[in-house]
């Protein structure tokens, strides 16, 4: 159910006693990353003073003005980041720890408070979309010699660990990254690279 919001007694611009609700298209600026983002949101929650046209916002138009930035440039939301949390059975320090994130981060981030990097984003829908990645993650990042030189499609994973699977991994990820970036430019994928194997889970044809 929404939450009430008592509107404001006077106009703060014109102290007219004429403050409504309404709902209207919001254009607002984000900052995100060192840029700018401007952001047409339809339909927000505002008040609108009948007298002279102000506008104010409260929390229901910044997080409507929120989620349309997010989809524009393709990162999760907060509630999404913690239900897939959730869904993998997960505390915030134990996501904290598998992906070398600050719990506190997280927990950020799930509150929406601040927004992961596209970078950070990048790694969560890897983590959640990928239970390759899952499994291989914390051998990858335990095992410092991992990530040194490049593995190649073609060629064997020079990096050995029998317990997890450790050579399904670097075609795994490249398909992670090409799947990831056909998500963030929905109108203009990247190419598929070559010698793909559209099977699932993935290995690149050899
Ligand atoms: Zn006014």
């Amino acid at each position: 159910m929404a939450k009430q919001n008592p509107i404001p007694s006077r106009c703060p611009s014109c102290l007219a006693n004429a403050m409504q609700q309404a709902r209207t298209t919001v254009t607002s600026v984000v900052k995100y990353e060192s840029a700018k983002h401007t952001v047409v949101a339809e339909n927000c929650p505002v008040f609108v003073c009948g007298d002279c046209g102000e506008q104010l916002y409260y929390s229901e138009t910044f997080e409507i003005i929120d989620r349309q930035f997010r989809s524009n440039i393709g990162i999760l939301l907060a509630e999404e980041i913690k239900k897939n949390r959730n869904a993998l059975g997960l505390t915030q320090v134990e996501l904290a720890a598998k992906i070398r994130i600050s719990p506190e981060s997280i927990s950020r981030w799930e509150k929406g408070h601040i927004r992961q990097s596209r970078s950070s984003d990048l790694l969560l829908r890897l983590f959640f979309g990928l239970p390759d990645v899952r499994t291989c993650v914390h051998a990858a990042a335990s095992d410092f010699n991992f990530g040194r030189e490049v593995v190649h499609a073609s060629s064997e994973s020079s990096w050995d660990s029998e317990s997890m699977g450790i050579s399904i991994l670097a075609p795994t990820l490249a398909r992670s990254v090409w799947q990831a970036e056909c998500i963030n430019q929905s109108n203009a994928p990247s190419p598929k690279p070559a010698n793909f194997d559209d099977s699932w889970p993935c290995r690149l044809a050899i």
